[in-house]
């Protein structure tokens, strides 16, 4: 079998270590996700979520446990080598698009390939090729101002994808929109994902939404449990 794409041994994290305001939000987390699949984690508000995300993309440090991106592991490498493999190796969507406003639609896209070394033709290519998967070939042009919030969202998916990671990590991707909206744009990010044989480690509220993905995890009480969220969908009415 091969290497898991993301792999967490005994993480945990505190705030606050020492003082009288510490606030221990994981207690050894551990997970495994292998190539091509798509996880949920759920959990409720100031559960841990961002925080476990953050780690497992090297945003933070943990305080103690193991991270490895594709078999490497990150916890002695320099801060260069970490931002590096963030660059190149993991893709980031939040609930908010974050999307540079004083660009065009495909230009948020070109930026971090062009970044990342890309030739701006090839970036063009990559920008006009990821919009038009998620059906806004005819949105390139516009700004993020001149977008609805699910195109705004969509774009920010292509941009996460721009550099095809291997490796993404989204924080309630869908959590600002209205629940039609979010139904629909959710659809458009697992196609995506799934067209590209990436990894997959997705936050969400929504049981349905979460239902949809290969395995469903969830954060309590600082620990990471697999969970099957179809009791919950079925008893929901
Ligand atoms: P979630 O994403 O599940 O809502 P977070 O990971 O953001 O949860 O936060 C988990 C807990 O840790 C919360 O109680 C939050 O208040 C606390 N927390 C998060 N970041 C910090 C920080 N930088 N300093 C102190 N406490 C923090």
């Amino acid at each position: 079998m091969s290497k898991p794409v993301l792999s967490l041994s005994g993480v945990t994290k505190a705030y606050n270590k020492g003082r009288q305001n510490e606030v221990t939000v994981l207690r050894g987390v551990d997970l495994e996700i292998s190539a091509g699949e798509v996880v949920a984690l759920v959990a409720p508000s100031g559960a841990g979520k961002s925080t476990l995300l953050h780690i497992a993309g090297l945003l933070d440090l943990a305080d103690e446990g193991l991270v490895k991106i594709s078999d490497i592991a990150t916890n002695g490498l320099s801060d260069r080598k970490r931002t590096r493999m963030r660059r190149e190796d993991i893709g980031f969507i939040y609930q908010f698009h974050h999307l540079l406003p004083e660009f065009t639609a495909a230009e948020n896209i070109v930026l971090p390939q062009l970044a990342n070394g890309a030739s701006r033709t090839t970036a063009d290519a990559r920008a006009q090729e990821l919009l038009t998967s998620v059906g806004l070939e005819d949105r390139l042009d516009h700004r993020p101002s001149a977008l609805s919030g699910g195109e705004q969202q969509r774009v920010a998916f292509c941009r996460a994808l721009a550099n095809a990671p291997r490796l993404l990590l989204a924080d309630e991707p869908t959590g600002n929109l209205d629940p039609d909206t979010s139904d629909t744009v959710f659809e458009a990010l697992l196609s995506l994902v799934r067209s590209t044989g990436m990894s997959a480690l997705i936050a969400t509220h929504n049981l349905d939404l979460a239902a949809r993905m290969d395995r469903q995890m969830r954060l309590t009480s600082g620990h990471l449990e697999n969970f099957f969220p179809q009791s919950a969908v079925d008893t929901k009415n």
